[in-house]
């Protein structure tokens, strides 16, 4: 089964993902124009030149409702203690382009942040080959990039960002966004950790990653066997709150919310704010959400007029298809939605209905 996605707004075409775990990995070395000459909508956001040209290559010219918003807020502010950061709760659905929306000011902090160390290892660097030279000693040689995918140089990851996802196809969607929009940086690094997926393989190609994209049942395993570490991650996202509750997944979030305690940012997306959405807040949130700005993209849905909803009691499995063969027989329906709980029903249902 495929992931549909819907897009709203005045967008352009939708991007098709044909996501496989061998992207995963990034380091390009393609060269950052000085300007990125574009009259984008990208532009006035003050996003990283290198983000902008790959804003553009994906054809989205105009930031979408819930990217105006809180690409803004999302970024940090200086201040007298040096860059202050605000938590954010966003209420906007698949296909607002919320995924850019928390991507984008994440890997722009990223970019600054690398480019400053970068800077600092070169002043160090030409620090210690002017002493040599001042000594009459050999200059130091750069250190040479071990290859990371060998097991040899096996170092636990530990990123900066984390962005958890309720499912694997949609955490590979995210890693998939992640990875078009910094095909323009050098040297950061996308990974996505889920279930399915040998472990070795996903191992060695969490070396050095910057930006992990999980499900939370996966990267907590890994965690627990010592292959990521998760104290230097600055940056915490919850994409599909709601989905990662509805699975379950709240536990694992408190976890995961206790071992980033360091981070300086969390941003959680769902499509409502309903209360359930709320006391996670509380779970997972800095200061118990105390200091959390909500931004509320979409209206809260109306209470629709004509549904009529009907309870049937059934007896086994047997007597629960009958009831549903029975109403499916209506001639006067034009579609259904059969929900059912696993996948091995889904598809025994499926099957039989075709039948
Ligand atoms: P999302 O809500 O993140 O799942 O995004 C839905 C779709 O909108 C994806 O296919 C994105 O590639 C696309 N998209 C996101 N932002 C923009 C934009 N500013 N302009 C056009 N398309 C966009």
């Amino acid at each position: 089964m495929t992931d549909a996605f819907e897009v709203q707004g005045d967008f352009s075409p939708a991007q098709t993902s044909d996501f496989s775990p061998a992207e995963t990995f990034v380091d390009t070395a393609e060269p950052v124009a000085a300007e990125p000459a574009l009259p984008n909508g990208f532009v006035k956001l003050g996003l990283a030149a290198e983000l902008l040209r790959a804003v553009e290559d994906l054809g989205y010219t105009q930031p979408t409702l819930v990217q105006e918003k809180v690409i803004p807020l999302a970024l940090p502010t200086d201040d007298a203690a040096g860059k202050a950061y605000i938590d954010l709760m966003v209420s906007s659905q698949t296909g607002s382009g919320k995924t850019a929306a928390f991507l984008l000011p994440v890997l722009h902090t990223l970019i600054q942040n690398q480019a400053q160390a970068e800077a600092r290892e070169r002043a160090a660097f030409e620090q210690a080959v002017a002493d040599a030279a001042a000594k009459g000693v050999a200059p130091p040689k750069k250190p040479r990039r071990k290859n990371p995918t060998d097991v040899r140089n096996f170092k636990a990851p530990s990123p900066g960002a984390l962005v958890v996802c309720p499912t694997r196809e949609l955490a590979q969607q995210v890693a998939h966004d992640a990875i078009e929009l910094v095909k323009h940086c050098r040297g950061l690094r996308i990974a996505n950790i889920v279930g399915g997926m040998p472990y070795q393989l996903q191992i060695a190609r969490l070396q050095n990653a910057d930006l992990v994209v999980a499900t939370p049942g996966r990267l907590l395993d890994l965690h627990r066997s010592m292959q990521i570490k998760l104290d230097q991650v600055r940056f915490l996202v919850v994409d599909e709150a709601d989905r990662m509750l509805d699975l379950g997944f709240s536990d694992d979030l408190a976890e995961i919310n206790q071992l980033t305690s360091q981070r300086q940012q969390t941003m959680m997306f769902s499509a409502t704010f309903a209360p359930r959405i709320q006391q996670l807040a509380l779970r997972v949130m800095h200061d118990n959400g105390a200091s959390v700005q909500k931004v509320q993209i979409d209206t809260p849905q109306e209470k629709h007029a004509n549904i009529r909803q009907v309870l049937l009691w059934a007896d086994n499995i047997t007597h629960k298809r009958k009831l549903l063969d029975h109403w499916l027989r209506d001639a006067s329906i034009d579609q259904a939605i059969v929900f059912a709980s696993t996948q091995v029903e889904c598809d025994g249902l499926a099957n039989d209905l075709q039948q």
